[in-house]
């Protein structure tokens, strides 16, 4: 399940930039290649962050599509099925150029103390 070793490492990087504030949302960009399983990902990084900062944070996920880019003439094309085709020379020489995207986008922090005035 490598769902888990991408979580906690955005849970890493997400917690590093909160500097001990909490995390109220991650929001992070998913290359369709990553084969990641959406559900799977909110699963895991709910499990992973449990008990640190980034507990309960909700998880904006975005997904790009797989793209290619033809070597030959520079036409971009989704990458769907092997081989790929170019539209513009029918070349099958491209470039991947979209669809392995692991970012981690944005993170919103919000203030514990203020929170918990809030609550009061
Ligand atoms: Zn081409």
């Amino acid at each position: 399940m490598h769902e888990l070793s991408i979580a906690e490492a955005l849970l890493d990087v997400a917690l590093e930039h909160a500097e001990g504030r909490r995390v109220a949302r991650v929001e992070v960009r998913v290359g369709q290649l990553r084969q990641v399983v959406p559900d799977a990902l909110e699963f895991a990084f709910q499990m992973v962050s449990s008990g640190t900062a980034g507990e309960g944070a909700e998880l904006a996920m975005e997904v790009c599509p797989a793209l290619a880019r033809c070597r030959e003439c520079g036409s971009e094309a989704p990458l769907r099925s092997f081989p790929w085709r170019c539209p513009g020379c029918d070349g099958s020489w491209p470039e991947v150029v979209g669809g392995e995207e692991l970012e981690l986008q944005a993170i919103e922090v919000t203030d514990e103390e203020l929170d918990m005035e809030v609550v009061r």
